[in-house]
This record gives C-alpha cells, sequence and structure tokens, in this order.
C-alpha cells in the first residue's frame, strides 16, 4: 500500500480535477470549457514539476531535490537516490585512481601508456626525468617523435619484446635506459623504462677488466713462450726431462695465447655496436681461404673439407669479423669430426638473405646441450675440448659476430652422425624484420 501511494495521491488529484471541472460546468453550464480549462491547468503543473525536474538536475550543487508529493515526489525521490548512490561509487572509483596515480608518482621506473597508433596517452612523473616527456603539452604526440633513437624504432615497430632494449636516455647520454614493451588491449602497449646506468657501469668495469687483464698479460706472455721456443730450438743440449716439461709450457702457453687473443676480440666486438669497416665480402675468396687453413689444421688427420659456393656471392660486413666466425665454425667441424671424415661448406642465397653452412659427420652435439652453446666457456665435453685445445670462446665470438651483423645463427645436429651450423643473414631490405638476437635451434 505504502509503495504506491504516490498513485493514490495522482488518482486522487486528477479525482479532484475531474470532480471541480465537473461542478463547473455544472454551476456554468460550460462543459467542455472546464474539462478543457482543468485539463490545461493540469498540463501545466506538469511541466512546472518538470521543469523543476530539470534544474535540479542541470545545478550539480543542488544536494536534496524540490519538496513535491504524489508521482513527481517518487520521480524527484529516485533520482536523488540513483544520484548519491553515482557519487558514492565515483567517490570510490576516485580513491582507487587517486592510490594509483600515487603509487605510480612514486615509482622510480617510468610507465608510459601508448595507444594502438603509437600516441602517447598516460604517463607518470618518472617518465618525465627519465625521458623529458612534458606534462600536458606531449599527450596525444607519437612517441618516436619523443623517443628518437633508431634502434628504440626498431624496437618498438617489430612487436617482439621477449627481450628488452637498453639505450641512453634521450635527455643525458650518461644514463642507460632498459626498455620493456607489453602489448595488451587492442594493440595499445605499456612501456616500462628502467634506469639501468649502475649495473650499466659495473658491466662495462667487467668488459674494462676483462679487457685490461687480456692485454697486460699479452706481453709477458708473448715473452715466456719466445724464451721457451728459444731454448726448444737448442732442445739437443737439454735434458730429456726438461725437454718434455718445456714442451707442456709451450703447449699451454699456446693455449693461454689463444685465449687472450679470443677474450680481447670479444671484449672489441662487446664495445661497438655496429662493423665499422663494413663493405661486400666476396664470400667465395674467403671461404677458399678458411678452407686452406682448416686443411692445415686437420693435417695428418686428412679429412675431406668441401666446399660448395654460388659464385659472386658477397657479403656485407666486416670482413675481419665474418672471417673469425666463419673459422671458428669450421674449425670447429675439423676439431669435432674423426679422421677422415667429411666437412661441408655452403652459401647460398634466396629470398631471405645469404646463409652460409658448415656441416660435418662427426661427434654431433645432444639437443639439450644446444641453447647453451654460444655462452662464454660453455663446454660439453670439458677434457675433450682442452685435448682439442679449444678456448670455450669460439661460439660466443660466432654469435656475437652474427649479432653485429643483424644475422641469426641456427644449429642442427644428430649424436654420433655430424652438426650442421648455419648462419642466416638477411637481406638489406627485410634487415628490420629478422631478428638481431642470435637464436637457436635443434633437431634430434
Ligand atoms: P671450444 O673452443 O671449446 O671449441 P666453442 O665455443 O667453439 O668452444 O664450442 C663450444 C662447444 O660446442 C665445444 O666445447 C664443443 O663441445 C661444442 N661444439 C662446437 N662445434 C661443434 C661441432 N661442430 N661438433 C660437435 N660439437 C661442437
Amino acid at each position: 500500500m505504502l509503495k504506491n501511494a504516490w498513485l493514490w495521491t495522482a488518482l486522487q488529484r486528477l479525482t479532484g480535477l475531474l470532480t471541480l471541472s465537473l461542478l463547473g460546468g455544472l454551476i456554468t453550464g460550460y462543459y467542455g470549457v472546464c474539462f478543457a480549462l482543468g485539463f490545461a491547468g493540469y498540463a501545466l503543473w506538469m511541466l512546472r514539476q518538470t521543469l523543476r525536474l530539470h534544474t535540479w538536475l542541470e545545478d550539480p550543487d543542488q544536494q536534496e531535490p524540490p519538496d513535491a508529493y504524489g508521482l513527481w515526489g517518487s520521480i524527484f525521490d529516485r533520482f536523488y537516490h540513483l544520484q548519491r548512490r553515482e557519487q558514492r561509487v565515483r567517490g570510490r572509483m576516485q580513491a582507487v585512481i587517486d592510490r594509483i596515480q600515487e603509487s605510480t608518482a612514486a615509482l622510480r621506473d617510468a610507465v608510459i601508456m601508448v595507444d594502438a597508433e603509437g600516441t602517447l596517452d598516460w604517463w607518470n612523473v618518472a617518465a618525465e626525468t627519465l625521458l623529458g616527456l612534458r606534462t600536458p603539452q606531449d599527450s596525444g604526440q607519437p612517441i618516436s617523435n619523443l623517443l628518437r633513437d633508431p634502434r628504440f624504432k626498431d624496437y618498438f615497430d617489430k612487436r617482439d619484446y621477449r627481450e628488452p632494449l637498453e639505450i641512453p636516455s634521450p635527455i643525458s647520454l650518461h644514463t642507460r635506459l632498459q626498455i620493456h614493451i607489453t602489448l595488451y588491449g587492442a594493440g595499445d602497449r605499456l612501456i616500462l623504462v628502467r634506469d639501468i646506468t649502475r649495473v650499466h657501469q659495473l658491466e662495462q668495469m667487467r668488459k674494462d677488466f676483462v679487457a685490461n687483464v687480456s692485454h697486460e698479460l699479452r706481453t709477458p706472455l708473448t715473452v715466456i713462450t719466445g724464451y721457451l721456443e728459444t731454448l726448444l730450438d737448442n732442445s739437443a743440449e737439454l735434458n730429456p726431462r726438461w725437454r718434455r716439461a718445456l714442451q707442456q709450457m709451450q703447449q699451454q702457453g699456446g693455449r693461454m695465447q689463444n685465449l687472450l687473443n679470443d677474450l680481447l676480440l670479444l671484449a672489441r666486438l662487446e664495445t661497438t655496436d655496429y662493423p665499422a669497416d663494413s663493405k661486400p665480402v666476396a664470400l667465395d675468396l674467403l671461404l677458399l681461404s678458411i678452407q686452406q687453413d682448416a686443411i692445415a689444421l686437420s693435417g695428418e688427420q686428412h679429412h675431406r673439407i668441401s666446399i660448395n659456393i654460388d659464385s659472386q656471392l658477397k657479403l656485407k660486413g666486416s670482413e675481419a669479423e665474418l672471417r673469425s666466425a666463419f673459422s671458428n665454425l669450421v674449425f670447429n667441424a675439423v676439431k669435432y669430426t674423426p679422421a677422415e671424415g667429411n666437412v661441408q661448406l655452403r652459401a647460398w642465397q634466396d629470398a631471405e638473405g645469404t646463409h652460409i653452412s658448415v656441416s660435418d659427420s662427426g661427434i654431433g652435439i645432444a639437443p639439450h646441450h644446444i641453447p647453451r652453446l654460444t655462452e662464454r666457456f660453455y663446454r660439453v665435453d670439458a677434457s675433450r675440448s682442452s685435448a682439442t685445445g679449444g678456448t670455450g670462446l669460439g661460439l660466443a665470438i660466432v654469435k656475437h659476430v652474427l649479432l653485429r651483423h643483424k644475422a641469426t645463427l641456427s644449429i642442427t645436429s644428430v649424436l654420433d652422425q655430424g652438426s650442421t651450423f648455419t648462419c642466416h643473414f638477411p637481406n638489406p631490405s627485410n634487415g628490420q624484420t629478422t631478428g638481431t638476437q642470435a637464436s637457436l635451434e635443434s633437431s634430434h
């Protein structure tokens, strides 16, 4: 009954109006005019209530609804109730937003939201200090206009965000930034930027230390191995027991020299991003000369080292670096293939780019070792590796050289049957789409 009170009031009003119109008609005899006036009055009253409602809804500060009874009172109450509920929800959401904004403002890492077109939507305070974004001027600007480093543009457009990107900050060359991008929603991107200057400096110190130690050790080692050579040249005058010791010292000295050379080469490869002396390299001449070196390395073991190459094939890059990468692969093939085994060098070109492969009929590699082969000092079998005079750095050098040439490495191997190491160099035009990471794959 109470719930429908407004209906009761409305009916009472309508009945009152009809009675008054009827009375008016009885008194004046003009029923039609009285009823018309009655309904016109009712319509005017309704219009007034509608206007009150409109005025109240329009005014955001108006807290209490205007006084009214019956149907209009119920409408005002219902609106008021809805308005209060919406205010409470809005208040709660605002509190959540305020907390999120406070926490992101306190973050030391920059957080940036970018829409599917690559324009800036939102960022926190750290984005202003790390990247120099300006609030609110930069809102709606393409991010590529503000972060102009070509490496960032490549990374952003490639949409392969498994590995983070490291670049200097656009506002301070001494600050090193690490960038992570996450895709979400309809192609939107969340960019996280971290200041890794300190880690970078430590990493740099480690590289400098290794490079300096290697460099400093080279001279004393050259002197020692030089004297050992002279002593061994005059071995006829030596006690046979000493001769054997000296031979071993010379052998280990040679290994140390190889190790220092490889460490220095790696340090050099790490210090710059792209080869300085990039020019077209004739692959046939390069591989032929590596084949000659491999034949010399094989010596008495008489490996069959064949070469199969599309003539006139050229590859843009640093000849010295490419020579060192391919030599490492070919020498490994010789080292890890028993005497009289086969080693085949191939080079060919297709729509994807230029490929150079080194296959052998050697001992092969178990599949679980393959993903780790290019790590420094990673060896499948340490004793066998030291027997072959390996440094454990050969494939790390290959990986670095390929990274610098935007190429990838794939490895397929079957235990006791042989291995194939293939270098894939993208064509300059599709260089953007091919990964810069040395990727590894195995078949078994
Ligand atoms: P190392 O100087 O010890 O040869 P590398 O980095 O060149 O170091 O190679 C890493 C490891 O990968 C080697 O210890 C070896 O076990 C394995 N390896 C590399 N090439 C081959 C190959 N062609 N056949 C079998 N194993 C190989």
